[in-house]
C-alpha cells in the first residue's frame, strides 16, 4: 500500500477491516524493514523526547540569545486574566513551550520540522493530562499523524521554504487534529474533516522568519496552531464538515504554495520579517544584513 491519497488510505483500512494507523504501521514496516515491536518502541522513545520538550520548556528558563524567545510557555501558564479556559491557556503553553525549547537548541522531535516541533507534543500531553487518554492511543495517533504528512509531503509540501508556514505549522496542526479525534473516538470520516479543516484554515501562511531565525513568529505560530487543530477537530466531531474533500484541499495547499513569492518562503525578506521593527532586530543580530535585503522600489 502506498500512502498517496487520503482516499486510498481510505479504501485500503476498509477493505482490510483495520484501522487508519495500522495502515501505517504496515507501511513502515514495509519501509524501514522493521517489526511491529520495534515501532511500538520508537514510538514510545518519540513521544517521551516530545513530552520532555514540553515539560522542561514549562520549567527552564526559555531565553534565545536574541533574545525574540522569552518564556512563553511559562506566561501562559498563568496569566493573570483568563480569556480562555484554563485547559485551553495549557494547551497553548504546552506547544509553546515544546517549540521554545527548539530555538533554545534543547531536543525535539521534529514533525513534521523543527519550526513546527510544538504543536504535535502541546497536542499529545494535552490528551495524556487532560482527557487521559492512554499511551497507546496516543502512539496510535502519532502513526495516524504520520500518514497525514506522507500525504501532504507527496502532494503539496512539509516545508515553509517550498511552501510556506502553511506547509510546516499547517501539515503539524492537521497532523494533530487528525489526532485529536481518532484520540477521542471520531471514525474515519471525521478523522479526515478536520485534516481538511485544518488546511483550509491554515492557507496561504506565509514563512516569514525575523532575522532568518526560527523563533519569531514560529514560536507564536506553534501556539495558534494547535488552535485551529483543537477548532477544526471539535468542528468534525460536532459533525461539520470541509464540504471540500481532504485530497481537494491538499492539492490546493500545494497550488498556493507553488503561487507564493520567494518572498514568503523563509528568505526573511517579506512579511513580519520584513516589517522595520524586523530589519532593525536583523541588522543588530547581522551587521552586513544588506545584501539579504528585498529591493523595495519605494524605498
Ligand atoms: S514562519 Fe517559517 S520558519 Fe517559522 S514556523 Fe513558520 S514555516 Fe517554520
Amino acid at each position: 500500500m502506498k500512502l498517496e491519497s487520503f482516499k486510498g488510505w481510505r479504501t485500503f483500512a476498509e477493505e482490510k477491516s483495520i484501522p487508519l494507523w495500522q495502515v501505517v504501521l504496515d507501511y513502515e514496516m514495509h519501509q524501514k524493514g522493521r517489526s511491529a515491536e520495534e515501532i511500538w518502541a520508537r514510538l514510545a522513545q518519540v513521544y517521551a523526547v516530545m513530552r520532555d520538550a514540553v515539560e522542561s520548556g514549562l520549567r527552564e528558563p526559555r531565553q534565545t540569545f536574541s533574545g525574540l524567545v522569552r518564556d512563553t510557555g511559562k506566561k501562559l501558564l498563568t496569566p493573570p486574566i483568563q480569556v480562555v479556559s484554563p485547559e485551553f491557556s495549557l494547551l497553548l503553553a504546552y506547544a509553546t513551550a515544546a517549540k521554545e525549547t527548539n530555538a533554545c537548541m534543547g531536543r525535539v522531535v521534529a514533525a513534521p520540522t523543527a519550526g513546527a516541533s510544538g504543536i504535535l507534543p502541546g497536542i499529545y500531553v494535552f490528551l495524556e493530562k487532560h482527557h487521559s487518554i492512554p499511551l497507546q492511543t496516543i502512539y496510535e495517533a502519532m502513526l495516524i499523524g504520520a500518514g497525514v504528512a506522507l500525504i501532504i509531503e507527496q502532494k503539496a509540501s512539509i516545508a515553509g521554504a517550498v511552501g510556506g508556514c502553511q506547509a510546516e505549522t499547517g501539515t503539524a496542526a492537521a497532523m494533530g487534529a487528525a489526532g485529536i479525534v481518532y484520540a477521542l473516538g471520531g471514525d474515519i470520516d471525521q478523522v479526515f474533516e478536520a485534516v481538511a479543516l485544518t488546511i483550509m484554515n491554515m492557507l496561504g501562511l506565509i514563512c516569514d522568519p525575523v532575522a532568518g531565525l526560527v523563533e519569531l513568529p514560529c514560536v507564536k505560530r506553534n501556539g495558534s496552531a494547535v488552535v485551529i487543530a483543537a477548532a477544526a477537530a471539535q468542528m468534525a466531531l460536532a459533525g461539520d464538515t470541509a464540504i471540500i474533500p481532504v485530497d481537494e484541499m491538499v492539492i490546493a495547499m500545494g497550488e498556493v504554495g507553488a503561487a507564493m513569492d520567494t518572498r514568503f518562503k523563509e528568505t526573511a525578506l517579506g512579511g513580519t520579517a520584513a516589517t522595520p521593527t524586523a530589519r532593525a532586530i536583523a541588522q543588530k543580530i547581522y551587521p552586513d544584513l544588506k545584501t539579504l535585503r528585498h529591493e523595495d522600489p519605494a524605498e
